[in-house]
């Protein structure tokens, strides 16, 4: 999707959400009547161009939602890059000096502060790691589907078959430029039970974006057994529509070279049936799908060298 395409959704002004706690654009939610239960957290715009998951706390913190029990956290993660103007004069730019989801890994916290998305990395980490569940809300380039990036780990599958939808799980690993925000700390950690999920929930601004980002925060807390019964403001999903399926991303292709492009203007999701079908090229270098039946995953155009540019997966029987 083009910085041209029409805006079917305009970011809200998160102004009034600042806060008055230590930590601006953090507020924590516990149940009404103080029932126990886990903690819980959402964070949105950790990308200030991806709005979805800012449409979500808006209307959570404009309503005054409280989960049924335990304690849920709303995060705006990177207000700064969301109030930036961007290309085309819209709202949001992805970051204002570094991406905020590459700093999650502990040599990365405990340096000096470098950058605005540095020094709120560090910020939010204390409280993050508290957090028995973690939904990071975010938003595609490409027009693909909506899918769940569960990570390698055993209990990042099963918090994604709980939810039920989107239908599509990847299996991923990490970026070879930091750590995920979804890999920081006990999530990564196969012996500790706290479990995040990052969800794509589709093109920046739209509304099939938007509505996929409601409904997966409702699922997300159903799934935790912290969703209101009303329904008010969070209304219960609906049973998915379509059976899930498992993608395991085999592969990641980073450029080598200023000169990589598609053959295609692949939107992500795409199956490719042969082996060794050139998908891109690096310079004067072929790039290649590896066996039958490739699925493409997140193809980011104009992707710079070091940069994943697009990540190769099958499906897997579970
Ligand atoms: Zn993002």
């Amino acid at each position: 999707m083009s910085d041209e395409a029409p805006l079917e959704v305009a970011p809200p002004d998160i102004s009034s959400h600042r806060g008055a706690g230590p930590i601006p654009y953090l507020h924590r939610l516990p149940a009404r009547d103080g029932a126990p239960g886990p903690h819980a957290v959402i964070s949105a715009i950790v990308h200030g161009d991806e709005p979805c998951g800012a449409v979500v706390l808006d209307r959570l913190l404009r309503a005054d939602f409280r989960p049924s029990r335990g304690a849920l956290t709303l995060i705006f993660g990177n207000p700064e890059a969301y109030r930036r103007t961007g290309p085309g004069a819209r709202l949001g730019v992805r970051a204002a000096v570094e991406d905020l989801n590459r700093l999650w890994g502990p040599e990365v916290l405990t340096a000096p502060v470098r950058s605005p998305e540095h020094a709120r990395a560090k910020a939010l980490a204390p409280e993050i790691a508290t957090a028995d569940a973690l939904l990071d809300l975010h938003s595609m380039i490409g027009d693909g589907p909506a899918m769940i990036l569960a990570g390698r780990e055993a209990k990042g599958l099963a918090l994604a078959r709980r939810l039920g939808a989107p239908r599509d799980i990847v299996m991923d690993f990490g970026h070879a430029d930091g750590v995920r925000m979804r890999d920081f700390g006990r999530f990564a950690d196969p012996t500790d039970p706290a479990t995040a999920l990052l969800v794509e929930c589709g093109p920046h601004y739209r509304a099939r974006t938007v509505a996929c980002a409601v409904e997966t925060a409702a699922r997300f807390l159903a799934a935790l057994d912290m969703l209101p019964e009303d329904g008010a403001v969070l209304p219960r999903p609906p049973a998915p529509a379509a059976a899930q399926r498992v993608l395991e991303v085999t592969h990641r292709t980073t450029p080598e070279t200023q000169a990589f492009r598609f053959v295609e203007d692949f939107q992500g999701g795409e199956c490719i049936p042969r082996a060794g079908t050139v998908v891109a090229h690096d310079g004067t270098d072929a790039v290649a799908t590896p066996y039958d039946g490739c699925v493409l995953i997140m193809p980011t155009p104009n992707a710079a060298p070091g940069r994943t540019a697009v990540r190769f997966a099958r499906e897997v029987r579970t």
